[in-house]
């Protein structure tokens, strides 16, 4: 049992980043699971409104430490020190987005990336960061 959760902690995952077109400038099928809800429409105008800056990361446990940067989807529930806690006000712009499991996380990158966009690389500090 162990060594099996051990090895779920350790594993690298992706996922998909992406500063909304708030964040730059002050997808529809993206947002799929999210069209019956009553906000759908405002959201889909806002995430249309302008460009967007979109990354993929990779990591051991890269989908929730990312959410954590990120702070709560209502930014006034986000916690000083996130993204949104620190950058936004409403939910309605709350500039940016992060894949909420690796699964989503896979589907996202797929969908915002064409083969071959991605580049890999790895930072001369990993050692430092990673034992
Ligand atoms: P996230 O994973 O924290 O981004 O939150 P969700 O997946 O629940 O919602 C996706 C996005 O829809 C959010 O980041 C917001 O931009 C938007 N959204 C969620 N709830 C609301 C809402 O009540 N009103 C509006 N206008 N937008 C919302
Ligand atoms: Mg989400």
């Amino acid at each position: 049992f162990l060594p099996r959760l051990m090895a779920a902690l350790e594993q690298v995952d992706q996922t998909y980043i992406m500063v909304k077109p708030d964040g730059v400038q002050r997808g529809l099928e993206h947002y799929k699971d999210l069209k019956q809800k009553p906000f759908f429409p405002a959201m889909i105008d806002y995430i249309t409104s302008g460009p967007v800056v979109s990354m993929a990361w990779e990591g051991i446990g890269v989908v929730p430490s990312a959410r954590k940067l990120i702070g709560a989807t209502d930014p006034l529930q986000a916690e000083p020190g996130t993204i949104r806690g620190d950058l936004a006000v409403q939910r309605g712009r709350n500039v940016i987005h992060g894949s909420d499991s690796p699964e989503n996380g896979q589907r996202e990158i797929a969908l915002w990336f064409k083969e071959g966009e991605l580049c890999e690389w790895t930072p001369v500090q990993e050692p430092w960061l990673i034992e």
